[in-house]
This record gives structure tokens, sequence and C-alpha cells, in this order.
């Protein structure tokens, strides 16, 4: 996940790793200033998941993306996230970016959307495309179900967003195939080949 929770004493705040980067740009300095800071409070134990409260340790390599990952395993948590699904975010993001320079506003990456029953839906990639809400889902072959992608398409859209699957180690034979190519969803491939050469 790309989120984190800073709890001190004098209140909690969201901590973005994809904004932070950005910001610094690519300056080394600030860049090395930030992670030092992140490795301050990972180490004060004041780090937590923004989905399920659970204690998150940073992943601050030199190469690939930051991140955070649960301090203990996490598998019923919606940012529980595997490396390549982060990766994948991060490629999304370059991707968006690449195609549309300056036509994309607002992109984010783990995005606590609300649905039209005050639930909060934890999306992958969510942005503006020419002034359009737009999310960009990821479908993980071993770990999620058409049953549930319909679920998740059908609640943004009845929040008025429109919906974009990207399909990550995904077999041809999956079902998921079969979904998308009914309804004529569109839906993106080459986003794993990205992740891979990186
Ligand atoms: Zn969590």
């Amino acid at each position: 996940m790309v989120t984190a929770l800073l709890k001190t004493p004098s209140g909690s705040r969201r901590l973005d790793l994809f904004a932070l980067k950005q910001e610094a740009g690519h300056n080394p300095r600030r860049l090395a200033a930030i992670r030092e800071r992140l490795l301050d409070h990972a180490r004060a134990g004041a780090l937590f998941c923004p989905a399920c409260g659970g204690p998150v340790q940073p992943q601050l390599g030199d190469l690939g993306p930051w991140r955070f990952v649960h301090a203990k395993p996490s598998s019923n948590c919606p940012l529980a996230s595997s490396r390549v699904r982060d990766l994948t975010k991060h490629a999304l993001a370059d991707e968006l970016t690449r195609r549309y320079g300056g036509r994309v506003k607002r992109l984010r990456i783990d995005v606590p959307l609300p649905t039209r029953h005050g639930q909060v839906l934890w999306t992958p990639v969510a942005a503006q495309v020419d002034g359009l809400e737009r999310v960009y889902e990821i479908w993980e072959e071993d770990r999620e179900t058409v049953e549930e992608a319909k679920w998740r398409t059908q609640t943004h859209e009845a929040a008025g967003r429109e919906v974009l699957w990207v399909l990550l180690k995904t077999s041809p034979h999956s079902p998921v195939y079969a979904w998308l190519e009914r309804e004529a969803r569109p839906y993106w491939t080459a986003i794993q080949e990205y992740v891979d050469a990186r």
C-alpha cells in the first residue's frame, strides 16, 4: 500500500508515499530527508494502516516504488497488497501521465472512495481524465472472483465513476475475459510487461 496513518501525541495524519515522492521530484537530497523521517516514524511505532488500523512498516528501497507493508500478515485487509500489485499501481500512474499528460488531474493511489451506501471502497488508482472521474481496478487472478469484480464495477458506476480493469497475471482462459467481453467493458493487459521490465 502507498498510504499510512501517522499517529503522534498531537494527532494523526495521512502519509502518502506517491504524493511525497512527487513533491520531492527526483531531488536525491529531498528524497533522503523524507526517507529518514519515515524511518524515524517507523522506529517510533507510529505508522498504521488506514484501512484496518494494524501497524505497518515502510519499504523504501532504491529500486522500485516505495510502499508500506503490514507488520503482521493481514489477508482480510483491503489494502493488503503484493509487491507486484503495488508495482502495478505505480506503473498505471506512470502510464496515465504518459498517455494523457495534462488531461489527467488528481491522480491518486490507494484511494478511499465513498459508495452510495456510505461504505468506503479502497481503490488502487483514481484520476480525473478530461474532467471525468475514472477508477482503475486491478484484477489479480489468484485474488479476485468475477462476482467481486462485478460488484466493485457496479458500485463505482452507481457513484458516477467510470471503471477500467487492469488484468494482472491472468490466464487467457480466465472467466474475467468472458465477462469483460460480454459486457464490452474496457480493460488493459499490457501493464504486466511494464511491471516485469522494471
Ligand atoms: Zn490494513
